[in-house]
């Protein structure tokens, strides 16, 4: 959840989506997308959905082809949309987004200030 100001995006809090998960891959469910969005209508939630995370524990930073299918779901609220992935077992993380012209690439880590 977050907010674009003055040219940034802040991502200011998080919520659980749950995921449909197996060894190789990860989908948001639908569902409870929907039901975000819903809660956020009904001001339940504040702010806007700005993208989502998830890790890929022992496989590394990057977006599986299911990965890119789910930031392309989130770009349609937001063309703001980031996807984070985290690495546990090193303790890094990525950030992707889409940028027209170009496709879905990986932000610098000098775009990325954590405060
Ligand atoms: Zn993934």
């Amino acid at each position: 959840m977050g907010a674009l100001e003055d040219e940034s995006l802040w991502v200011n809090d998080i919520i659980a989506g749950g995921n449909e998960t197996n060894e190789v891959s990860c989908v948001f469910p639908a569902q409870r997308l929907a039901q975000v969005a819903n809660d956020i209508v009904e001001g339940k939630i504040e702010g806007r959905i700005v993208g989502w995370y998830h890790s890929h524990p022992g496989h590394g930073l990057f977006l599986s082809q299911t990965d890119l299918q789910t930031h392309m779901g989130f770009y349609q609220f937001s063309p703001y949309a980031l996807s984070l992935v985290a690495e546990p077992s090193s303790g890094e993380f990525g950030i992707w987004i889409y940028e027209n012209g170009v496709g879905v690439l990986q932000l610098p880590i000098s775009y990325i200030h954590i405060i």
